[in-house]
């Protein structure tokens, strides 16, 4: 063997990191909809045409999971009073989301902290509106949703089991839940009206970007993307999509996500045992080709 091409198959093997065996996954998730506005964009006469995000997503041919909440799932319903009513309800707005592959997941009912909720009605009253938000999305999908994110993804521990019990399963940011399917906060609402003054410099793309790359390092390609139904997110959801495919990301909805990620062996041993296989799998590569190397008697 050439000693260029032996070096080259050493550094493959040896200094790459695994991203052959490592799945390229990302899971891009919306919270607090359905807002029409956000999701079909805005055409106000004399002001530049905001994008929808829909048309993003489609754009794209990307599949995304929204985390709603269940009181916009009530009849008549446009949204809040603040938010620009485009004439679409909040209801059908979550039906075409169906119709176009995208997955409907719980954030709660009320939308009202749930540590709040159940100071003032106890586990029962939290529990009870997660289960009414559960039925508003069921109303839509014909499924019971699986996925809870808990508003502000604040949750008392003993509620957390009492979620679990009933056959859900939590999203949080929390080290209580592996890296591969702990919540990356994209910080998007700090990014919102008409004057941010905290949003991630220099830009929510690019600090999205840095949390992954992050993460990478640690040896996960997988990644939860937590976002918001907001007007400011689409640009940057615009921007990341491609640099997220160029960089050899699959897009998924939170559901095949889970399935693809759990059968990657070891996922959740250990909190962050990432790091540890990853190296671990680029030494035995290594030994692997000087296996080879020296099995031929040549030399360097
Ligand atoms: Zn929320």
């Amino acid at each position: 063997m050439k000693r260029s091409l032996v070096a080259v198959a050493l550094f493959l093997a040896c200094v790459l990191p695994n991203l052959a065996s490592g799945q390229k996954l990302i899971a891009l998730t919306f919270d607090d909809g359905p807002r029409p506005y956000v999701l079909y964009g805005v055409r106000n006469p004399g002001e530049p045409v905001k994008a929808g995000l829909i048309d993003t997503l489609e754009k794209n041919g990307v599949k995304a999971t929204f985390f709603l909440m269940g009181w916009r799932l009530t009849p008549k319903t446009w949204g809040e009073r603040r938010e620009t009513n485009i004439g679409i309800t909040c209801i059908d707005a979550a039906r075409d989301l169906v119709k176009r592959g995208h997955e409907l997941e719980n954030h709660t009912y009320g939308h009202e902290r749930l540590n709040l909720v159940q100071k003032k009605r106890g586990s029962e009253g939290a529990l009870a509106d997660i289960e009414k938000g559960s039925s508003a999305i069921e109303a839509i999908t014909g499924r019971k949703a699986i996925y809870i994110r808990p508003p502000q993804w604040v949750l008392p521990g003993d509620l957390r089991a009492q979620i679990e019990k009933r056959g859900y399963r939590v999203m949080t940011i929390a080290t209580e839940n592996p890296l591969a399917v702990r919540d990356v906060n994209s910080l998007d609402y700090l990014c919102a009206g008409s004057q941010p003054k905290q949003c991630p410099k220099p830009s929510l793309a690019q600090n999205v970007l840095r949390q992954i790359e992050a993460r990478e390092k640690q040896g996960v390609t997988t990644h939860i993307l937590t976002f918001h139904e907001l007007s400011s997110t689409v640009p940057a959801i615009q921007m990341l999509i491609p640099e997220l495919k160029a960089r050899g990301y699959r897009f998924v909805r939170l559901d095949e996500y889970m399935n693809q990620v759990q059968s990657i062996p070891d996922w959740a041993s250990g909190r962050d045992s990432y790091r540890l296989r990853a190296a671990g799998e680029r030494f035995a590569r290594c030994l692997f080709v000087l296996s080879l190397r020296f099995g031929k008697n040549e030399k360097w």
